[in-house]
């Protein structure tokens, strides 16, 4: 096997990238476009090198054209095949849930490139609903209204009509109703109605408590048969046209799409049979990504593909209608993750690294310590068959040595070398345990906390807001030297000071690891990591943690010669635009430093010189990138 492709494996890229990343000849990193597969891969280092040139530079979110375009064509594509393999009699329609990711230039792109099959929004409150109102869409798309509703909500979605937009206003609860029911009549329209129903089942998963009888959104059977029977008494029951249901997001086993798809085709069926002229069936999202490549029913995998998702839905929508002798409804899904997540790359740099083990051997000295001779002749009897008995020896020894020079007992000397010692052992361990076939969970579990620490150029808490909340996984590759073998093992820590900030779970070929394979830093060589699938939900829960900002933002088109074009550029937040965030008034702090020189020019302590100095220095980091420059 050549160097490149055991890098590959080292990462599991042929598990979760579906071909889009490849290791080139170089080493580098390279990525296809999904729309052009037989174009050479653009090296990802040249990217980040060429956008560094340009003054963009790490850490930096790279979104790319195709892999946001290709997944709306996928999902779309794979509805359409399973339309024909199902036989289901009904249409397909997408809609794009605006809080998967807001940003506005990628929702404009999914409104652009979603025009063909019809895509809509969906909002959730009313500042996504003023953004869905100012898109242009096509005119056979919806606008799904759901959230917490007040009057000016409703008014907007309603009065809109007139325009030609079509907001569909989903009902999360039966007093909504009088609200919808009030407007419409004062604004003289019909408008378009769909009720979200609460489903019994409830749903696997990290978002498992949005889906059942606890979930806050959504009515119930009695609710439901309440709304329609109000409906009926205002003579608009043919408003009534979707029903909705969300059963959560990241649904890891198809099983459970398909036990919701027949719930919902059941209540679907109910409520026809009340005489609701329902056209629409909106199941929601859910169709997760294969974070970990895994494929299995577990946490941040998937057990089915795309396609199976899509053909699954449909025939059990199919089936259940049929058995109740019910039209096929146009079938909507409210894919978010799935669409965006792939679609953009966060790039940091290793600014520096703590190393464990950086002797491979102590020498004994005639005046060490008994303890610290017993934790140094652990050299002589370590091998394969005896990793746990070394690694209990060497953690006692440890820990002795330590409680003696607690108690005075043991010279600061002394202890420095204990703790060397200490990593010499582990890193043999380490060397053997990666040679060892078969290694024990615990000795795994032990060794796993003496890992590096890689320094990384970012805030988890701005960037990767999940993988802090809910230890959602993403993954993360080296971006060069793929054709070394990467000898370290490492966790990620932040630049923010805080023992939160961290990546500490990673995937690799064996599926989900505590520590991510990586190469020796090499002084004056730059070392960048790219973190993958973070396309959704990660850009706007990021918070401004010991003020780290907004990062640089760049929309990138791959082109045909291995080159790219940069679209757009946003830049990151300034020192001085997060500190108005918290409500600082830039200018006046800076006054403010002015006054403090000025005293200490009066006390002689500061020459005029040096006060320009000090005010050019104070006033440049105002308007510089919150992160680490080099
Ligand atoms: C969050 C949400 C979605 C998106 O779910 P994904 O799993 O990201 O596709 C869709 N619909 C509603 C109502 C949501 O709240």
């Amino acid at each position: 096997m050549t160097a490149a492709s055991n890098s590959a494996d080292a990462y599991g890229l042929d598990r979760w990238a579906h071909g889009l990343l490849q290791v080139l000849d170089n080493g580098d990193l390279g990525l296809r476009d999904p729309e052009h597969p037989k174009r050479p891969a653009v090296s990802l280092p040249s990217i980040v090198s060429d956008l560094d040139q340009r003054g963009v530079s790490a850490p930096v979110l790279i979104r790319v054209g195709s892999l946001l375009r290709s997944r709306i064509a996928a999902i779309n594509e794979a509805f359409a095949a399973a339309i024909d393999e199902t036989g289901y009699a009904g249409e397909y329609r997408s809609v794009f849930p605006i809080k998967v990711n807001q940003q506005a230039d990628v929702v404009d792109r999914i409104v652009e490139h979603g025009s063909p099959w019809n895509l809509g929004l969906e909002v959730g409150s009313k500042p996504e609903l003023l953004i869905a109102l100012s898109r242009e869409l096509p005119d056979g798309a919806l606008i799904i209204c759901n959230g917490v509703k007040d009057e000016e909500y409703v008014r907007l979605a309603i009065a809109t009509q007139r325009i030609g937009v079509s907001c569909v206003i989903v009902l999360e609860s039966a007093g909504e109703l009088d609200v919808v029911l009030r407007v419409a009549e004062r604004l003289g329209e019909r408008p378009l109605l769909g009720v979200r129903i609460k489903l019994t089942e409830r749903s696997s998963g990290p978002w498992a408590s949005s889906s059942g009888d606890r979930s806050a959104f959504g009515v119930g059977a009695s609710d439901l048969v309440a709304i329609v029977e109000r409906l009926r008494d205002a003579d608009m029951l043919d408003c009534l046209q979707l029903q909705h249901s969300h059963i959560g997001s990241q649904i890891p086993n198809v099983n459970e799409i398909r036990a919701a798809a027949s719930e919902a085709g059941r209540f679907f069926v109910a409520l026809r049979r009340l005489g609701a002229p329902l056209s629409y069936l909106d199941l929601g999202g859910g169709l997760g990504v294969d974070y970990t490549g895994e494929h299995r029913s577990v946490d941040h995998s998937t057990n089915y593909t795309l396609s199976e998702y899509c053909v699954n839905v449909l025939e059990t929508v199919k089936y259940v209608l049929d058995d109740g002798g019910e039209a096929h409804p146009t079938l909507i899904t409210e894919s978010g993750r799935a669409i965006v997540a792939s679609s953009s790359i966060l790039v940091f740099d290793v600014l520096d690294a703590t190393y464990y083990d950086q002797a491979e051997w102590i020498e004994h000295q005639p005046d060490d310590h008994e303890l610290l001779t017993n934790l140094i002749c652990i050299h002589e009897y370590i091998n394969t068959d005896r990793l746990q008995e070394c690694v209990s020896d060497a953690e006692y020894y440890r820990s002795e040595l330590r409680a003696n020079f607690r108690r005075g007992l043991l010279s600061l000397d002394q202890l420095a070398r204990a703790e060397e010692g200490f990593l010499t052992v582990i890193r043999r361990l380490k060397k053997l345990a990666r040679q060892a076939d078969d290694v024990d969970e615990g000795v795994e579990e032990l060794l796993g906390q003496h890992v590096d620490i890689y320094h990384g150029n970012l805030s988890v808490f701005q960037s990767l807001p999940d993988s802090w909340a809910i230890d959602q996984i993403h993954p993360i590759v080296p971006l060069q030297r793929l054709d070394e073998e990467p000898t370290r093992q490492a966790i990620v820590s932040d630049t923010t000071c805080d023992s939160d900030g961290r990546i500490d779970r990673f995937v690799t070929k064996d599926g989900v690891s505590d520590w991510l394979p990586v190469h020796d830093l090499v002084p004056g060589e730059r070392y960048h990591l790219g973190v993958f699938l973070v396309g959704a939900y990660q850009e706007t829960l990021g918070d401004l943690h010991n003020l780290f900002g907004d990062t640089n933002v760049v929309t990138v088109e791959l082109l045909d010669n291995g080159e790219f074009e940069l679209l757009a550029e946003t830049e990151g937040d300034t020192n001085a635009q997060v500190l108005s965030y918290v409500e600082y008034d830039p200018k006046a702090c800076l006054d403010a430093f002015k006054k403090r020189v000025d005293a200490a020019v009066a006390r002689g302590h500061v020459s005029a010189g040096q006060r320009r100095e000090l005010i050019s220095t104070y006033r440049y980091s105002m308007s510089s990138y919150t992160y680490f420059e080099h």
